[in-house]
């Protein structure tokens, strides 16, 4: 059985509240919002991290895109940042791509 969180969240056999799901994607609410909207949106194949993705990854990597831009329409958020952390000094803490949508606030550029 996998030990990604991430996958556990994928198979339910870890609880979180879901705002978006296909057959391909999954997108639910980050547990430590950074904003008044933080929704982690993922691909539901285990990829550790954007540099071991591969070519076959291409499309799916659009569907997790897309859905980002669904779900943003869906809660009326016209304004949003689409935040991927690759690698543990870029900040990624699990290693299973996620997308981090962000949204509700004024964002600051450069991020930290
Ligand atoms: P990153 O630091 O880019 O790898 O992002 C990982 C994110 O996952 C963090 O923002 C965490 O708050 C979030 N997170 C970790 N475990 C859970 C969980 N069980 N449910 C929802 N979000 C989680």
């Amino acid at each position: 059985m996998s030990e990604c969180i991430f996958c556990k969240i994928v198979d339910k056999s870890i609880s979180s509240q879901i705002v978006y799901e296909s057959a391909d994607v999954l997108a639910f609410y980050d547990l430590n919002p950074q904003a008044p909207t933080h929704i982690l949106i993922i691909p539901k194949k285990h990829v550790p991290k954007l540099s071991s993705a591969s070519a076959e990854d291409v499309e799916l990597l659009g569907k997790v895109q897309i859905a980002a831009r669904d779900i943003a329409a869906k809660l009326k958020i016209d304004d949003f940042r689409l935040v991927l952390n690759n690698g543990r000094k870029a900040g990624q803490s699990v290693d299973h791509i996620h997308y981090h949508l962000l949204g509700g606030r004024r964002m600051n550029w450069p991020p930290g």
